[in-house]
């Protein structure tokens, strides 16, 4: 493996994606958005009709799923063959069956070395990696390992902003719901050992990033 690898697990709305993409952008280094794998995936099944309750539909699917992600923190991009599909990957109904795809063994292990491949051709000085089995499963060595958390009620809150328009108990049901079926396949609500805790409860964006930006350079420099 090339460069630094920073790994960062966290539950959903932490605030993993947009801290690890400005902590890259610090750094001069490469990005990487594991879920937006797993979501594409998801777009995927939906657009060619795969019945997502059968995992041996969703893994058959597996090849012919042709994906790219861009890894600079300022020109990141999701897409599937030809479609740019940024943007469709967060559709609330991409959201919803997200997990059922993602807890499919077969889906789990394409994704691991999908993953490893992406960090071995980054072309920067490191990588921030971010996701919730990166500390454990996809890169258990990686020099800087950072559990990013947040009490449920700040990240219910930090959800909601970012959805504006969306009935907040509608959010919060959907969050959590998505965080407990997720923490039956991996568990990212506890640090493993090594992994470095960052609670951003009582911290806001800028602190946060400060935060994993300090910790990188106090184990790079
Ligand atoms: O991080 P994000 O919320 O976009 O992740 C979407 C979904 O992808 C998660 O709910 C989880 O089911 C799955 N995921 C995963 N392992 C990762 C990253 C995401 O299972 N490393």
């Amino acid at each position: 493996m090339t460069g630094i690898v920073v790994a960062i697990d966290g539950p959903a709305g932490s605030g993993k994606s947009s801290v690890s993409k400005a902590a890259a952008r610090q750094l001069g280094y490469a990005y990487l958005d594991t879920g937006a794998a797993y979501r594409a995936l998801a777009w995927h099944c939906l657009e060619v009709g795969v019945d997502t309750l059968d995992p041996g539909d969703i893994s058959d699917e597996l090849e012919r799923f042709e994906y790219t992600i861009g890894t600079d923190p300022d020109d990141y991009y999701v897409r599937v063959g030809s479609d740019v599909i940024t943007e469709d990957i967060r559709e609330p109904r991409v959201t919803a069956i997200v997990s059922a795809v993602a807890r499919v063994p077969e889906v789990r292990s394409f994704m691991v070395e999908l993953f490893r491949g992406i960090m071995r051709g980054a072309d920067r000085p490191g990588i921030v990696v971010e996701g919730r089995d990166i500390t454990t499963v996809v890169a258990p060595d990686a020099p800087v390992r950072i559990l990013l958390t947040a009490s449920e009620e700040a990240r219910m809150g930090r959800r909601s902003a970012e959805l504006a328009g969306i009935d907040a108990s509608v959010t919060a049901k959907a969050l959590t719901d998505r965080d407990a079926q997720d923490s039956r396949v991996v568990d990212f609500m506890n640090a493993a050992d090594g992994v470095t805790t960052i609670d951003s409860t009582d911290l806001d964006f800028d602190q946060t990033v400060t935060a994993v930006v300090g910790l990188v350079r106090s184990v790079v420099d």
